[in-house]
């Protein structure tokens, strides 16, 4: 009888892409995804340490899988309790300290031995948080199951950049770019298994440098050249990138690689030069701009997006004022804000002027109010346009589809499972706050769709 597997995923892409690589570990031992903890024989929790109170949440959440793990026991059966990522990563031994009944604590670098600690567990607890990343990719299997239209690949883990209010260089390591190789055959088994889009990640991905087929250094733009050659696979897209690694290389590639999608997540986090400084990002905000236009000279329709975080230790009213500058000067088509969160080990940290919160939560709503205003805008003139648009999975009504236009914008249209996986002409009829809804253009104008089914 399969045993069930039940991943709770916190945080951004890179953490889905590593849960679905948790799952593909774990399905020789006999373990098949299920949508609920109650009655799992095993459940992950696969955290993000980035952001404000996130140890706190995976203890509650520990708190109420305890009882489930108690009844499980009780009942004669049992219920492997394990915590993975960053927060695994940052707190180690203190997770079973605080929660003895957790049974594996495991890092970001070591899910590929999984399997053996849940042998290993039958006997003793397991605490694995080392770093040893090669092995990771090194002995991961191949996927166990189609990852669906869009998939994620992750080309690159770690950061040596040392922004000073990240976790990441702490948590996920240094900087390490797969091989060449490994990729290319990951994005060649998600084609023949129905994916027509893949997103590269990597909490630094233009930093992309990994092995070559020819013994030399790749670049992200040479890689997505690479893999632009592989038959059937329709989309690419790449996040997250630093500014000061967008060169010229990869910037030709929006003008000249068509399944390149027009879409660039590009974080500033601030818009004042002061601030940019302390926060160690080594450029300024009119180096940002330049890189803009450069970027839009190469590829005039590109959506561009970003993240910001307000209340940065030290910041001033004028300091605000200048990300709002920026933000209007660049127009968004969409864009994240985050008030700034003390992460432990980080310098911001340990500074005596931080932002006090009622300040932090006025501008972040400032901010936020400003971007959204831009979305708007940029969803409006996709209006009575027509787009290609990847449909993903079924929507929240029933007999409508969600799929992503060329601009990373989410598109509702009313269509039958059986357009699941196509990329269909759409006529985008009304723009919402946050998505499009379309109806299908007409005969004649989509794609060949029968080409795309899966
Ligand atoms: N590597 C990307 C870059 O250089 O911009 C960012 C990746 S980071 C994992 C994702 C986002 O989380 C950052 O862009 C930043 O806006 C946000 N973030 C990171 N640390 C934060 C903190 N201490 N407080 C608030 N937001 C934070
Ligand atoms: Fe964190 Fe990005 Fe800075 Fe690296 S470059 S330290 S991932 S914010």
């Amino acid at each position: 009888m399969p045993k069930k597997l039940f991943i709770k995923t916190y945080g951004c892409q890179m953490n889905v892409y590593d849960s679905a690589r948790m799952t593909d570990v774990l399905a020789p031992l006999g373990y098949e995804p299920v949508e609920q903890p109650d009655g799992a024989d095993m459940v992950i929790l696969n955290t993000c340490h980035i952001r404000e109170k996130a140890a706190e949440k995976v203890y509650s959440e520990l708190g109420r899988l305890r009882p489930l793990k108690l009844a499980r026991e009780e009942a004669g059966d049992s219920m492997i309790l394990a915590v993975g990522g960053c927060v695994a990563q940052a707190e180690g031994e203190e997770v079973r300290r605080r929660a003895p009944w957790v049974d594996v604590v495991f890092g970001p670098q070591a899910y590929h031995r999984l399997p053996d600690m849940v042998i290993e567990v039958q006997r003793r607890a397991v605490v694995d948080t080392g770093f040893p990343v090669e092995t990771k990719f090194d002995s991961l299997p191949g996927e166990s199951s189609p990852r669906g239209p869009a998939a994620f690949l992750t080309i690159q883990e770690g950061c040596d950049k040392f922004c000073t209010f990240c976790v990441v260089p702490y948590t996920r390591g240094m900087e390490y770019s797969r091989p060449v190789a490994d990729i290319l055959a990951e994005a060649r088994r998600l084609v023949a298994s129905g994916t027509s889009e893949i997103t590269l990640l990597g909490q630094n991905v233009n930093a992309y440098h990994g092995d070559g087929q020819n013994g030399q250094l790749t670049s992200l733009a040479r890689l997505i050249r690479e893999l632009a050659e592989i038959d059937g696979l329709k989309r690419l897209r790449y996040t997250t990138s630093h500014p000061r690694d967008m060169d010229n290389e990869l910037i030709s590639a929006h003008a000249e690689v068509d399944v390149l999608m027009p879409y660039l997540h590009l974080p500033v986090q601030s818009g004042s030069d002061q601030i940019l400084a302390e926060m160690n990002r080594r450029h300024s905000a009119d180096d940002y701009r330049h890189l803009i236009d450069r970027i839009r000279a190469a590829r005039p329709d590109i959506a561009l997006s970003s993240d910001f975080i307000v209340g940065f230790p030290g910041e001033t009213d004028a300091d605000f004022k200048s990300t709002l500058k920026l933000v209007r000067d660049v127009e968004y088509a969409s864009a994240y804000s985050f008030r700034y969160s003390q992460r432990p080990g980080t310098p911001a940290a340990d500074r005596d002027d931080q932002v006090p919160e009622d300040v932090k939560a006025a501008r972040l709503t400032e901010l936020q109010g400003l971007i959204d205003q831009q979305s708007r805008a940029f969803n409006l003139l996709t209006v009575d346009q027509t787009l290609d648009v990847l449909l993903e999975r079924r929507g929240r009504h029933a007999g409508q589809l969600v799929g992503r236009s060329p601009f990373m914008q989410a598109v509702h249209v009313d269509a039958p499972d059986s357009y699941l996986g196509r990329i269909a002409s759409v006529r985008i009829d009304a723009a919402l706050p946050n998505s499009l809804s379309g109806s299908f253009a007409e005969e004649g104008s989509s794609e060949d769709q029968s080409a795309h089914a899966v």
